[in-house]
């Protein structure tokens, strides 16, 4: 069973750096989903660039997280949420350009990208990275763990999406670790190919349901 962690909604310093800690303590690496407009706080910019050092991967999740790509018929709205979000990583992004939309709840449906946001992404030639694994630990973060425990169990390699916010989940994530290992789950730090539909701008895998009509 294999397993690759990501953190979606950061950074946010006090809990980043909990993260980073116990993900330390493991010798795990995860990516960082950035929401770019976090990084204009100096103590976020920080936090995010240790992760850099760390080895783990920084992604981008949006400039603002507000408005789905696939919701909007703004022509402008994928340079700004993708575009200026990328200038504001800058160099903390990894090599490849990780993108990965704003999904409402988690989940992956027509508001997902726009054909204005998935032709950007071709031109730029992004990375799309998406997941098929959301313990909602934002709604319930005491409980998340056990829960998504049980789902991993499910699949062959899952791509769990966590966040780095200060809802309390994350003071969970060592006793989850812990449990990974318990479990023998082979921690990884790259995605399972049927979440990366596109891959530096070529379409690797269908997204037509995923587009708005
Ligand atoms: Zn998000």
């Amino acid at each position: 069973m294999k397993v690759t962690l990501s953190f979606d909604n950061g950074p946010t310093a006090a809990v980043t750096s909990h993260v980073l800690d116990t993900l330390a303590q493991h010798r795990a690496k995860a990516t960082f989903f950035l929401v770019a407009e976090n990084l204009t706080n100096p103590a976020n910019r920080a936090v995010a660039e240790r992760a850099a050092e760390e080895g783990h991967w920084i992604g981008n999740h949006t400039l603002t997280h507000s408005t789905q790509l696939g919701d909007s018929d703004d022509p402008h709205l994928a340079e700004r949420e993708i575009g200026q979000a990328q200038q504001l990583i800058g160099d903390l992004a990894s090599r490849d350009l990780l993108f990965r939309p704003y999904g409402r709840g988690g989940v992956l449906d027509r508001r997902l990208l726009s054909r204005p946001s998935l032709t950007y992404l071709q031109q730029h030639a992004y990375t799309c990275v998406l997941w098929n694994c959301v313990p909602r630990d934002w709604e319930q973060p005491d409980t998340w763990v056990d829960r998504c425990l049980a789902d991993l169990t499910t699949r062959d390699w899952s791509l769990v999406v966590l966040h780095d916010l200060p809802t309390g989940a994350m003071r969970h994530l060592p006793r989850f670790l812990d449990s990974l290992t318990e479990l023998g789950a082979d921690l990884v730090q790259d995605f399972p190919p049927d979440c990366v539909p596109i891959r530096q701008g070529h379409l690797h895998r269908p997204i037509g349901h995923l587009l708005a009509r």
